[in-house]
């Protein structure tokens, strides 16, 4: 129950555990085709997107966005809520981009109006946001920052390594400009693979660079290669991962097909993340914790990130790791010690007692360090609200 990597299903570890296919067998090609024609649905990409499937983490993606929009002494903004938004501010800096920040105080979100004004001074090219920071649980409204970025002609890069398959977010209105994420967070895969969406705008960046970027990052050697096997057609620039590809066919199929409250789909999902969310935090209410990110409507629903409780410490995380359940501890550099993490994303949002053993072994570690719980409490607050 770490923020990942995450429980798989089943069914995807089935599809990971297959003899490994060649780059060119048939059923590689078709997992391939098959994992970007599902990407199209879950990122609600225009047929003119490209998704992007490549060997590597979500850092990998990152490096790539940047990579490819941006050269020397561009402007970019990055919209600051934590650990991985620091990173990305980092990311830019080593291909010659003149960074500027736009910093929430930790465990908040930035505002709108913040970043409005943030746009009008530094006048970006690219502006980079984290949907979901997991080092804190913030959620930013990224579609609002995207929608407001283009109005000044900005590009938009979202990291969605914590949020992608569980957070709302459409590249179907061609505000958000490249959608970043990797395999084995909210997607519910393996770990190993990055996954992104560019839009036309994010293309023409890249066309535009005076140099060419390192060749393994470079969407323009890759872009045929992804509309190959979209076609179904073999292709070969460098060796996919062939056994995550099989089983991110299985894992994307899973997410294109659930069905929540009359909903289809990634709107499924989303609202079936959103309904887990309430449901652990109705348990933490009741065994009396509090959330590092205070407002409930800027919280992400993929993983609550709470304050250890008065006299409790990191030892917290261990304490729980005893009753069979692995949750994480803080991240934040100026926090970490003051906060612990659980993961409620992917398939495990789809399996209740999984989720209410989580609940009952936070209170049993929360009483072993000594604080004073009502298990049975939490646990009747947890389905109530679920159900
Ligand atoms: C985990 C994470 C990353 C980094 O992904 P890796 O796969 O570990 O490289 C980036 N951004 C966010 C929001 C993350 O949660």
């Amino acid at each position: 129950m770490i923020p990942g990597p995450i429980e798989v299903s089943p069914e995807v570890q089935a599809a990971h555990q297959g003899p490994p296919p060649g780059h060119l067998a048939p059923n590689l090609v078709e997992a391939f085709g098959s994992s970007l024609a599902s990407m199209r649905q879950i990122w609600r990409a225009r047929p003119e997107d490209q998704p992007f499937l490549v060997a590597g983490s979500g850092t990998l993606a990152m490096d790539m966005a940047a990579a490819n929009l941006v050269q020397s002494g561009d402007r970019v903004l990055v919209v600051g809520t934590g650990y991985f938004s620091q990173r990305m501010a980092k990311i830019f800096g080593r291909y010659g981009a003149d960074v500027a920040r736009v910093d929430a105080i930790p465990g908040q979100a930035v505002t709108l109006d913040e970043i409005e004004q943030a746009l009008e001074r530094e006048q970006p090219r690219v502006v980079s946001i984290t949907h979901v920071d997991t080092s804190t649980g913030v959620r930013m409204n990224a579609q609002a920052v995207a929608e407001k970025a283009k109005r000044v002609g900005a590009l938009t890069v979202v990291d969605g390594v914590c949020s992608t398959g569980a957070e709302a977010l459409s590249m179907a209105d061609g505000t958000v400009d490249v959608h970043l994420t990797a395999s084995q967070k909210a997607l519910g895969l393996p770990a190993g693979l990055a996954f992104f969406v560019a839009s036309p705008r994010a293309m023409e960046a890249r066309a535009s660079l005076s140099l060419d970027p390192p060749m393994y990052l470079d969407f323009r050697v890759w872009q045929p290669i992804m509309r190959a096997y979209e076609d179904r057609e073999k292709a070969y620039f460098a060796t996919p991962p062939t056994n995550l590809v099989m089983a991110s066919q299985v894992g994307l199929k899973q997410i294109e097909e659930d069905a929540f409250n009359g909903l289809r789909g990634i709107e499924g999902r989303v609202a079936r993340h959103q309904r887990v969310a309430s449901a652990m935090d109705a348990a933490w209410s009741a065994l009396g914790l509090t959330h590092v990110c205070d407002r409930p409507q800027d919280r992400g629903s993929t993983l609550s990130a709470l304050r250890y409780p008065k006299g409790v410490g990191p030892e917290l995380v261990g304490a729980i790791g005893k009753e069979g359940v692995t949750v994480a501890g803080g991240l934040h550099p100026q926090m970490k010690d003051a906060y612990f993490r659980v993961g409620h994303m992917g398939w495990v949002t789809m399996h209740p007692p999984l989720l209410e053993r989580t609940v009952r072994s936070v209170a049993h570690g929360l009483a072993a360090s000594g604080w004073p719980v009502d298990i049975e409490g939490a646990v009747t607050a947890f389905k109530d609200r679920l159900n």
